[in-house]
């Protein structure tokens, strides 16, 4: 049986631009960028390389780039250096931006939380006037909701800080650090066909980091370790690919969800969670899915072995039962909540994959929503 993977919002399979470029860079410059020799340099190089590409595909200045192994590190990065006491956030965020504020609120911070509406999108009010971060994510990634950060970002005192996680907006839709208008910005290469194990915090010059790390003088001691100038160049290979193809990416992918979602309706009284099909303000890649009467963990491993990849949140809390805090935010009924699964698309996809995938999907569910019902 043919394996259908409708879970790239955990992550993608690494394009094969990437593959090349790092294959290349390893080749060509395996050196310590830190090296003063030739072959250190050639290292140096080809990271300094790939980090002006990546500013330069997302508004920013090579200065402003920091790698790391990652979103997660990325944010935690961002949060703890910028959060001064007092912090707003919107209560949708990854749990690598949400942690790290609990972590601040055992030591005494306080943390306001924004609500959230029905559709999945953050309602802002004024922030309390001793706020020094507010942290609102770009794309939400169990919904695909695009959050108002630039108009946030707008309205909040130059005192105030906003940290925005980028992750699932990069690479899918353009996203332009400088007119976002926020201080700092995270981005992961393998949400867009990179290598895992490497992103970037955007700071806006200026912005002090503290670093978590210590023992070293890369990267201005602001992320101190050997950086990997192939993992850098396969990042920066997949940004611009996708970069490239994004408009056609874009009209494919809104073509698929739409596919997805008219299939589902025809298996029975199916509950969309988020932004609804042509809405301006979600990525296409994203379907969240209620069936009412269906337990989700079942209904994911019953999909899983009908070779149906998908999820019920978030890669990190998958293995958990507990109900997606995204979704409890969004005010949905227990049984909504329960019940939920993401699909989340490529457009590496076609109709085909989306009917086959609605087929097994309605084989799965036929039996479960005749038991539920006796
Ligand atoms: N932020 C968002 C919105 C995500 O979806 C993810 C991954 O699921 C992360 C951060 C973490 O990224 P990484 O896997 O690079 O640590």
């Amino acid at each position: 049986m043919r394996s259908i993977y409708l879970d790239h919002n955990a992550t993608t399979p690494l394009l094969l631009e990437a593959a090349d470029a790092m294959r290349r860079t390893e080749a060509e410059a395996f050196g310590n960028p830190a090296s003063a020799h030739h072959i250190g340099r050639a290292a140096r190089r080809a990271l300094e390389d790939a980090r002006e590409r990546i500013a330069a595909l997302l508004g920013a200045s090579p200065d402003e780039v920091t790698f790391t192994s990652g979103a997660t590190e990325a944010n935690n990065l961002a949060v703890f250096a910028l959060a001064g006491g007092r912090v707003t956030a919107s209560p949708i965020e990854h749990p690598c931006v949400v942690e790290p504020l609990r972590q601040l609120e055992t030591r005494g911070f306080a943390v306001d939380w924004w609500p959230a509406n029905s559709r999945g999108l953050v309602a802002p009010s004024p922030v309390h006037a001793d706020a020094r971060l507010v942290c609102v994510m770009l794309a939400n990634h169990e919904t695909g909701a695009i959050q108002p950060v630039r108009e946030i970002a707008a309205a909040l005192p130059t005192k105030t800080a906003l940290h925005c996680d980028a992750v699932q907006a990069v690479g899918k839709f353009p996203v332009n650090f400088r007119e976002l208008g926020v201080t700092t910005l995270t981005a992961s290469a393998h949400k867009f066909g990179g290598p895992k194990g490497v992103g970037v915090l955007l700071a806006k010059r200026g912005t002090k980091l503290h670093p978590l790390l210590f023992g070293g003088h890369q990267q201005q001691g602001k992320r101190p370790g050997t950086e990997s100038a192939p993992l850098a160049a396969g990042m920066a290979a997949a940004l611009d690919h996708a970069t490239r193809n994004m408009p056609a990416n874009l009209a494919k992918l809104t073509a698929l969800r739409a596919r997805l979602w008219e299939r589902l309706c025809e298996l029975g009284p199916v509950v969309l969670n988020g932004p609804e099909i042509g809405a301006t303000d979600v990525v296409p890649t994203t379907l969240n899915v209620s069936f009412p009467g269906c337990r989700a963990d079942l209904l994911l491993m019953a999909l899983d072995l009908a070779g149906v990849a998908c999820s019920t949140g978030s890669a990190c809390s998958s293995g958990s039962l507990l109900p997606s805090p995204v979704l409890r935010a969004m005010g949905l009924s227990d049984e909504l909540l329960h019940s939920a699964l993401r699909f989340s698309l490529s457009p590496r996809l076609e109709l085909d994959d989306i009917d086959e995938a609605a087929s097994r999907i309605s084989s799965v569910l036929r039996p479960m929503w005749k038991f539920a019902t006796l």
